[in-house]
């Protein structure tokens, strides 16, 4: 964002990034230099120390993330969907997505509309064919007892209250 010359605070084009040394530290500023009806006018943005810019931009690029000066609620959601964009380029592995399932539900949770997505039952497509077979009453002496008891189990999962979300692999 720096290097594009995009002010992360306002979002508006700087026309220059202003460094500003106090005491041993630098500060960022962007400068945005406005020519409105024959008045120039000034306006800039505190970005915070450039120290944070330089070791978190480097570190998130693949993310694509720039950690800025201020954090504020605008600022959370739109690294939130810069993360989303990323994660959906990524092949992730099954420990990844259980992970990020995890945290997912907690978003959900602080949103408030936890409720209306349910819990997700993850099975794979045999289990399926077991859950359907249980369910139908037939064929079932062909399944194992193990696989018995566990399209029970996720039936009952699914038929009892509360909106369940199947989720079904492969
Ligand atoms: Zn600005």
């Amino acid at each position: 964002m720096l290097e594009r010359g995009v002010c992360p605070r306002c979002g508006q084009k700087m026309t220059y990034l202003e460094r500003r040394q106090i005491g041993g530290n630098v500060y960022l500023y962007g400068v945005h230099v406005k020519k409105e009806m024959k008045k120039r006018t000034v306006k800039k943005c505190y970005l915070g120390p450039e120290s944070q810019y330089i070791n978190v931009s480097h570190m998130h690029r693949d993310e694509n993330l720039v950690l800025r000066g201020l954090m504020s609620y605008d600022r959370a959601i739109e690294y939130l969907r810069r993360i989303a964009d990323y994660l959906r380029t990524e092949k992730l592995r099954e420990e990844e997505r259980n992970l990020l399932s995890q945290v997912t539900r907690e978003l959900m949770s602080i949103s408030g509309i936890q409720e209306s997505i349910g819990d997700s039952i993850r099975i794979t497509k045999d289990e399926l064919q077991d859950i359907l077979m249980y369910y139908d009453r037939r064929d079932t002496r062909r399944m194992s007892k193990e696989g018995k008891d566990r399209a029970r189990e996720i039936f009952r999962k699914v038929f009892s209250s509360g909106r369940k979300i199947l989720d079904v692999e492969g």
